[in-house]
């Protein structure tokens, strides 16, 4: 299926692109849940503000749509400086790294999402700039090469990736602070939901949030997604306020499940039960049986069916669980049935 069409894949789309997207939270009091990464970000900020000096490098890790460019945008607010954001496949060549850092700022953040993706001569002129503040560049071959070291002020790298076993192993022994971002739960997205609606000027009732919250997939970029499509639901059904009727009505017709799978996900899971008798199956294979990029399974697809205990990961591929082939309706094998008790041995008499 074509990803940018999906309601609920969890990439980059228009509407999040805009630099001043209002949805977005700019400080840690209106960034909901991920209790853990906030306490933590708090206390090392606090530190180097009161040492007067920037932020040790972060490196986010975590399915995408959980609010990683958020949290790199809360870093740069509440230690006062700057924010530059990029991406790994942005930089090309080391030569748009080096002008990306000669023009920070001292105690600038440079947010580099998809950071597993950089290429290795790009990673090389990160590594001292990360380390030392400095470029190490060779212009020049032979006896024309010639080497120049630049100083750069102290800057703090926030990378993100969705996976942290992508990234090389140096790059990731650069990073002082390593946070792992987890999905959501539906009471934390139901206040997602809720705060988005007031700044979107709809009028939401508690249930609908909560209904919307549990078919997200544990993701605010999907909430917030949702919520937009049953607004306009919302505005010809129930005279604009979003009512659990609305609600479920308006998710129905966008074949979002109770559970928050869409087509792909229940495609992927027959697939799996169909075509290999329930796993295991290689991602590959799985990624051609059904159309879908192996990535967007791996980042999209995977990380909440595996949450929600559909999917099992083996070393020999993918298998579903009998859970999927119950919420599918499909009759569970009896190699997935729960194992019998075995019969109590006797004991005989000694
Ligand atoms: P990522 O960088 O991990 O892909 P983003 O930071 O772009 O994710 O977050 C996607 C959207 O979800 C943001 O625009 C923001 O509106 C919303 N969002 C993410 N995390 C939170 C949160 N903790 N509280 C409220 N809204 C959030």
């Amino acid at each position: 299926m074509d990803l940018e069409n999906r309601l609920t894949h969890t990439g980059y789309t228009p509407e999040d692109r805009e630099t001043e997207n209002p949805l977005r939270p700019r400080a840690f009091s209106e960034y909901i849940g991920q209790e853990k990464v906030k306490e933590n970000l708090k206390i090392y900020i606090g530190a180097a503000l009161s040492r007067k000096e920037s932020l040790d490098h972060v490196l986010l890790y975590g399915p995408p749509g959980l609010g990683k460019t958020t949290l790199a945008g809360i870093v740069a607010n509440e230690m006062g400086v700057n924010l530059r954001v990029t991406s790994g496949p942005a930089i090309e060549k080391p030569g748009d790294l080096a002008a990306l850092l000669t023009n920070l700022s001292p105690g600038d953040v440079l947010f580099i999402d998809e950071v597993h993706r950089l290429s290795r001569q790009v990673e090389e002129i990160l590594y001292p700039a990360m380390e030392d503040f400095a470029l190490d560049i060779i212009t020049g071959k032979g006896q024309m090469a010639a080497s120049y070291h630049l100083p750069l002020p102290h800057f703090t790298l926030v990378g993100a990736t969705t996976r942290a076993g992508q990234l090389s192993a140096p790059l990731r022994d650069r990073f002082g602070v390593v946070l792992r971002l987890e999905l959501y739960n539906p009471q934390e997205l139901g206040k997602i939901v809720t705060r988005s609606a007031k700044i979107l000027g709809a009028d939401i009732e508690a249930d609908a949030a909560l209904e919307i919250a549990s078919r997200s997939r544990g993701t605010p970029r999907i909430a917030n997604r949702l919520l937009k499509r049953v607004r306009d639901f919302a505005e010809v059904m129930s005279g604009g306020v979003i009512t659990l009727n609305t609600a479920k009505i308006a998710l129905d017709r966008m074949e979002i499940d109770e559970l928050g799978l869409d087509q792909s996900d229940r495609r992927m899971l027959s697939a799996i039960i169909q075509f290999y008798g329930g796993g295991p199956v290689g991602l590959e294979t799985l990624a051609a049986a059904i159309g879908e990029e192996a990535v967007t399974i791996e980042d999209v697809n995977e990380p909440y069916l595996m949450q929600i205990g559909f999917l099992s990961r083996t070393p020999r591929g993918r298998c579903a669980t009998a859970a999927a082939y119950l919420h599918l309706g499909l009759p569970v094998p009896a190699a997935l049935q729960p194992a019998a008790a075995p019969p109590e041995q006797t004991r005989l008499p000694e």
